[in-house]
Parts: structure tokens; C-alpha cells; sequence
């Protein structure tokens, strides 16, 4: 199973990536950050990631820093 890596530091919440990815992977996280912020959050679940980097491509603070093929 393929997967990425969100750098929860440079996620403004602008949840591009969440309508990008076609396999609805990404999703906001329940929990706000410290500056109130719901960053985004690959979701831990069966459906499986392509790796196609459609989320890294449109992220405009590149805080997908890793699509792992596997
Ligand atoms: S596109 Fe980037 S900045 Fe926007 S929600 Fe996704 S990871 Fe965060
Ligand atoms: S690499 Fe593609 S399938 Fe995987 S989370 Fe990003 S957009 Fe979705």
C-alpha cells in the first residue's frame, strides 16, 4: 500500500489535496493545532493510495513532503 507523508507544520488547511486526490484518501483532522488550524491528515484506512501525487502537485505550502509507491 502506497502512501504520503503530510508535514503538519506547513499545512495551512486549505484542503486542496482533499479534493484532488481521487481516491478520497485525505481528510481534515478532528483535532485543531496549535493555532486553531485543521490541518490535513492522510486517513489510516482500506482503501489504498495509487501514489499518483495529485495531492503533492496541487499543495501550494509543499507540505506533502513524501508519495511512497510500495
Ligand atoms: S493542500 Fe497542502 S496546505 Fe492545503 S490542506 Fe492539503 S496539505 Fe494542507
Ligand atoms: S498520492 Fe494520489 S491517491 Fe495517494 S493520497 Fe495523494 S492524491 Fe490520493
Amino acid at each position: 500500500m502506497s502512501y504520503i507523508v503530510i508535514d503538519e507544520s506547513k499545512c495551512k488547511s486549505c484542503y486542496l489535496c482533499i479534493n484532488a486526490c481521487p481516491k478520497k484518501l485525505i481528510k481534515a483532522k478532528e483535532k485543531p493545532n496549535n493555532f486553531g488550524e485543521y490541518t490535513a491528515e492522510f486517513k489510516d484506512d482500506k482503501k489504498e493510495c495509487i501514489a499518483c501525487a495529485k495531492c503533492a502537485l496541487v499543495c501550494p505550502d509543499i507540505a506533502i513532503t513524501k508519495v511512497v509507491k510500495e
